[in-house]
């Protein structure tokens, strides 16, 4: 059935312990971050069978998915007050950045008879998540030291997804001091993959014991600079589409432009005639610009909610209705194919029987 997601799991099994001995070399653990899968356990379990100790998504519903996994089961967004119960009952740790939720969370601990473990969140600037004001930062931290549910587990900050700030070694300090200072040094999480760059440039100080990693991990992509990292692979994720139609068509409309879904009027530009398909694919399924078609000279040129349209008239191959075409998948696009219900979802690996690699 299509479109299908075909994942290679051998891929982003050797992804994950590239990624591990990388960061184990300069004393840093991975958090293996879920969301772009939807938690599905067939990954998870990829990633905790490469030794992989911590996994954290910023949904509840997904960490549920692998409740069995041994491994340590983080939220990476901060808890809602009304899901406090269920945080606290499948998570281990849960980032945080307002005392109403930790009071929250407390009593839920206290209710089911666990210590949770808290790490607070330190906004160094992208204005995302977390204490911007050290005052409140240390009422927090002094909170979750006084609370019997609760167990100051460390600190950390997100940066470069919000106002796309990169982390930089002043920042990495500035964390580094505000552990030690609230006593919160057990884990002290520096980041996602944008701070790789960082990492390997040797600009994050000793101390800084983890990173919370899922593009990387994923895609082998580290985000500062968006580079693929070497000995990763970045083909895991292929979507395949079936073609529904195959024409040749002007590359200018016909008739009067008007706005499009979003308040905009579209341009186009005259390139003659051209051999256009259209995929059984929309925008529901996908993130048109996180996605690249594997054929050469293939080019998406749009979509619109159920229908995708590729210019193929440079393309080295050629494309008829009833065949399909293969496109090789980003962050946004994988994550939406993982939550589209009209995506089949195929999964691989060396020991799948009969089936040739992907890509
Ligand atoms: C999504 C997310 C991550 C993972 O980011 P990548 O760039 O995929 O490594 C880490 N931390 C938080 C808080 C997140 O929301």
């Amino acid at each position: 059935m299509y479109p299908c997601l075909h994942i290679d799991r051998d891929k982003i099994a050797e992804n994950a312990r590239t990624m591990k001995e990388l960061t184990g070399r300069y004393g840093i653990e991975i958090t293996g971050v879920t969301k772009v899968f939807g938690g599905e356990p067939r990954i998870a379990s990829t990633l905790t069978a490469q030794g992989i100790r911590k996994l954290g998504d910023s949904r509840i519903e997904n960490i549920k998915k692998y409740a069995s996994l041994d491994c340590e089961k983080w939220l990476i967004r901060m808890p809602s007050i009304s899901e406090a119960e269920d945080a606290v009952r499948y998570c281990d740790v849960t980032v945080n950045s307002e005392i109403e939720t930790l009071e929250a969370l407390n009593r839920a601990a206290l209710h089911q008879g666990k210590i949770h473990k808290v790490i607070l969140m330190a906004d160094l600037g992208d204005l995302r998540e977390g204490y911007i004001k050290e005052e409140e930062l240390a009422r927090a931290a002094a909170y979750v030291k006084e609370k019997k549910g609760l167990e100051l587990y460390g600190l950390g900050t997100n940066l470069t997804c919000f106002s796309f700030i990169q982390s930089d070694e002043e920042k990495m300090n500035r964390l580094l001091t505000l552990a030690g200072k609230y006593d919160a040094a057990t884990c002290i999480s520096g980041g996602n993959s944008a701070t790789l760059r960082l990492m390997l440039n040797g600009g994050i100080p000793a101390g800084i014991n983890n990173l919370r990693l899922g593009e990387s991990v994923l895609f082998g992509r580290e985000r500062a600079t968006y580079q693929y990292l070497p000995g990763t692979h970045n083909d895991t994720f292929i979507l395949e589409a079936e073609i529904i139609e195959a024409k040749e068509k002007p590359s200018m409309p016909i008739g009067t432009i008007g706005a499009d879904s979003y308040g905009h009027t579209p341009t186009f530009i005259d390139r003659g005639i051209r051999k256009r398909i259209i995929c059984a694919l929309g925008k529901q399924d996908v993130d048109v610009e996180t996605m690249w078609p594997v054929d050469q000279g293939a080019e998406i040129i749009g979509a619109s909610s159920d229908h995708l349209i590729v210019d193929v008239t440079d393309a080295d191959r050629h494309f008829k209705v009833g065949e399909t075409i293969r496109f090789r998948l980003g962050y946004f696009a994988v994550m939406r194919a993982f939550t589209s219900s009209y995506v089949e979802k195929r999964f691989y690996d060396s020991k799948t029987p009969g089936i040739g690699k992907v890509g």
